[in-house]
């Protein structure tokens, strides 16, 4: 038996977060990371672009080389199948027995796939399922794309060769993040661009929106990281069919012209050569929902409190696999994004060291806001607080400024005062919206003049 006063589980941003802030808050301290993945996962350049919100990239290293400046983090590869939270041991798969004195979960999430045993079906999560995807779409002809959050639009957007029908549940598109204005205003963009493009084009996406007939060809650009170094290529022409408002009812087996087909709620059947389900992701809560860790009803994640303790004793967690269950500020709510997972290994080494200090602590002043900085369709995207609208039971109001194919400003405010934000394109509106937020300024003497580009409003806040 192995034994550790602090062990993280999870080689992924949040257990390595976590392990890495243990190791400076506690350098005495033996601390073991078990991963079941052989690279762990590192946050690498971060830029700050305001107080809250920051870029970073994310490299995938050997747990050793991630940790060869903390002597006292072991990385140990391999998997947990059992915990006895009474006697704080943790099985692993190879046999071997980890007892720690305080424990992190950090075990991330999976896809929920749509139909998990149909070998038609793929989901995508980390890099091996990028190069599966890859390896597959290179004999495809036609891919069924089924969800509408990042990952769904960052596949549409960045895959060539290869006709897609695009299945969302919503009536506009990449609705986890945008609002029908903003999923409009990129496909603005998309015709401009290539109105605009005299320029040789690498790709061509042409969109048949169905329900809306609008039909369009465009160039397009570069999309996120994670896979900007694969080339997303199929056997045929690029052809993108966005079918709104329905779901995939059934999959059934193919024949002699496709291997696979999917039936959909708006009674249309559509042949192809793959699916890939993008359809959200359930937490990875096993073998610690067994043991009697209390999950979420709503997310099925590991439920945990401000200090990100889950209800079993000397037990924490951090990242997608859990569920926040604490009093939220008002302009911060979870979302399984790199960022909070980040945030949350790092808050949850804080609260492990000091519980185990008995040292009392504040939380994180993270939590205060949600941020996101992502692009989508090539823009940059970036969302501060309730950029939707979220908990405000439509009882705001909206400014909005729109410049087309350039950026799309969104601001939502309540009695006045600023409650989240949606700044599409280089707006340099950021920092500016993010102390507006926390500060909860009345802005009602400035009303439209708010989002007036011939006013430096910045001025009014110096
Ligand atoms: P993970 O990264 O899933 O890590 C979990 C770790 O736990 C892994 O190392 C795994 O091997 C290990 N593990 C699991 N079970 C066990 C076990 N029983 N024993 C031992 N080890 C175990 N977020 C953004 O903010 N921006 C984006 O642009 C973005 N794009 C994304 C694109 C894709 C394709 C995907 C799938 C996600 C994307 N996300 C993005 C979400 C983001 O990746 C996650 O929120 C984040 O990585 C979660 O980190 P984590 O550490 O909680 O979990």
């Amino acid at each position: 038996m192995v034994e550790a006063t602090f062990v993280v589980i999870g080689g992924g941003i949040a257990g390595v977060s976590c392990a890495e802030g243990i190791a400076f808050l506690a350098p005495e301290e033996p601390v073991i990371l078990i991963s079941a993945s052989p690279t762990v996962k590192k946050v690498t350049n971060v830029r700050n672009l305001t107080k809250m919100l920051s870029r970073f990239d994310v490299e995938e290293q050997p747990g050793r080389k991630v940790f060869e400046s903390c002597p006292n983090v072991t990385v140990v590869h391999d998997t947990v199948t059992h915990l006895d939270h009474e006697n704080n041991n943790l099985t692993l798969s190879s046999g071997a027995v980890v007892k720690y004195g305080k424990l992190c979960v950090c075990t991330g999430a999976r896809p929920k796939l749509i139909a998990p045993d149909n070998p038609h079906v793929l989901g995508i999560r980390d890099t091996d399922s990028v190069v599966e995807f890859q390896r597959r779409l290179s004999s495809s002809r036609r891919v069924v794309v089924v969800g509408n959050g990042g990952i769904a639009t960052e596949l549409v957007h960045e895959t060539s060769n290869v006709q897609i029908v695009w299945v969302i549940k919503d009536k506009h598109i990449s609705a986890t993040f945008v609002d029908p204005g903003a999923a409009e205003f990129f496909q603005e963009k998309l015709i401009k661009k290539k109105d605009d493009d005299d320029s040789p084009v690498v790709k061509r996406m042409k969109f048949s929106v169905d329900r809306g007939a609008t039909s369009v060809s465009s160039g397009a650009a570069l999309g996120p990281d994670w896979h900007a170094n694969v080339r997303l290529s199929g056997l045929s022409t690029d052809d993108v069919t966005v079918e709104k408002c329905c779901e995939v009812s059934h999959v059934h087996e193919g024949d002699d012209e496709w291997p696979v087909y999917v039936e959909l709620t708006n009674g249309k059947r559509v042949g192809c050569d793959l699916i890939v389900s993008a359809t959200g992701v359930q937490p990875n809560v096993e073998p610690f929902g067994a043991a009697g860790a209390r999950i979420a009803d709503a997310d099925g994640g590991l439920i945990v409190d401000w200090a990100m303790r889950t209800t079993l004793p000397n037990i924490y967690a951090a990242g997608d696999v859990c569920s926040a269950d604490w009093q939220k500020a008002p302009h911060w709510f979870q979302m399984r994004l790199w960022t909070q997972a980040r945030h949350m290994g790092t808050y949850a080494a804080k609260a492990m060291v000091y519980d185990n200090q008995s040292e009392p602590f504040l939380q994180d002043f993270a939590f205060e806001l949600f941020t996101h900085v992502t692009k989508l369709f090539g823009m940059k995207v970036v969302l501060l607080g309730l950029f939707n609208g979220q908990t405000l039971n439509d009882e705001y109001e909206i400014l909005l400024r729109m410049t087309r194919g350039q950026e799309y400003v969104k601001l939502i405010l309540k009695n006045g005062r600023l409650q989240g934000a949606v700044l599409i394109g280089d707006t340099d509106l950021e920092e500016m919206c993010e102390n507006l937020i926390l500060n909860q300024l009345d802005l009602t003497p400035f009303g439209e003049d708010l989002l007036n580009p011939d006013i430096d409003i910045e001025d009014y806040f110096d």
